[in-house]
């Protein structure tokens, strides 16, 4: 069967590996249909000091399938159901993945197509706790969004940021993966949304999906334009997802008593914040990452409900790179998918 692996960084195979054996007690084997990309597999790809792993590494960390076979005790999947898998290996013993918080293992074996082998191959056996049923009339494509997109925002939003109808929130980066998905969710809520993109062509487009105003960082102070658009009284929440030189500016943007939440550092993973100006205000800074499987399930209703993600491209396998330029060269608006 065909895997596709990296072999070095900034080099991918597509290579002809074993098919895995038939799989055993509580584990499903699932045919892999389609693998979105996210920043993370841009992380991966690039190699990084704190990623440990060994090569040749199978990428691929968000994906969609169908069940080629259960294993004895798998009562609940049946070969042909659509599904989605968990982006990590957790453990399933511990408290938090007893509860089906995931995200918070203590004995986590690794991010999928990250640090272990992922889902960009034609099949894969997983334990089927890890592995989630798809409602009729997704998508291959659109199901291959809510592990990771559409879940670590509705983690993010309802569950750290406690996001309420009504409320005004400022989006950055409307025009990546992670933020058109914050756009519609806190639109379906009946928030005000501000949201920052990098250009005009994109401005458009983030106010297509709803945006109520829609700020170009590289031309306009967000922070400025953010002010003004609440009449000084800043936002009650910021989705961060890009650190750096900007997460003091978004600060700026809160209302006193206002939460941040983040889930990435793709400007730089450091900051220096203003002590005074974080109690005297009373920032809640929200750390977030990834999602509970509540939080997939609740995902894949909502695009069952009409939600559905918005689509940058599609590639082949073999071009698993060219989405990978994409999102690395920020031209991209909404999701970049592989499609097997
Ligand atoms: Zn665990």
């Amino acid at each position: 069967m065909r895997a596709l692996q990296l072999i070095a960084d900034r080099t991918l195979e597509l290579a002809e590996v074993a098919p895995p054996h038939a799989p055993g007690a509580g584990d499903v084997q699932i045919r892999i249909k389609a693998v979105a990309l996210n920043h993370l597999d841009l992380w991966g790809y690039r190699g990084m000091a704190f990623a440990k792993r060994k090569l040749p590494l199978v990428v691929g960390a968000e994906a969609s399938g169908e069940i080629a076979a259960a294993g004895a005790g798998v009562a609940h999947f049946k070969p042909g159901d659509k599904v989605v898998m968990y982006g990590a290996m957790t453990c399933g013993q511990c408290a938090a993945c007893r509860e089906g918080r995931d995200n918070l293992c203590e004995n986590v074996g690794g991010i999928m197509g990250f640090h272990i082998d992922g889902f960009a191959r034609e099949l894969i056996n997983l334990p089927a706790r890890l592995v989630i049923p798809v409602p009729d009339g997704v998508s291959f494509r659109d199901a291959a969004c809510a592990p990771i997109a559409f879940g670590t925002v509705e983690h993010m939003l309802f569950d750290n940021a406690r996001l309420k109808p009504g409320e005004t929130i400022l989006v950055h980066a409307g025009g990546s993966g992670i933020g058109s998905v914050a756009i519609k969710m806190a639109k379906a809520l009946g928030c005000t949304v501000i949201t920052t993109v990098g250009d005009d062509a994109k401005a458009e487009k983030a106010k297509a999906l709803g945006a109520d105003h829609v700020i170009n960082y590289k031309t306009e102070r967000f922070e400025g334009v953010t002010r003004k658009l609440t009449a000084k009284k800043g936002v009650d929440v910021v989705f961060e997802h890009v650190g750096g030189e900007g997460f003091n500016a978004s600060l700026l943007c809160l209302k006193r008593g206002g939460r941040l939440v983040t889930c990435g550092s793709t400007a730089g993973p450091t900051a220096t914040i203003n002590l005074m100006q974080l109690f005297q205000q009373q920032y809640k800074i929200l750390g977030s990452f990834g999602a509970s499987m509540r939080n997939i399930r609740d995902s894949l209703s909502k695009i069952a409900a009409g939600m559905t993600p918005v689509i940058d491209s599609e590639f082949p396998l073999a071009e698993f790179d060219k989405g990978l330029a994409r999102i690395e060269s920020r031209q991209v608006f909404g999701k970049v998918v592989v499609l097997f």
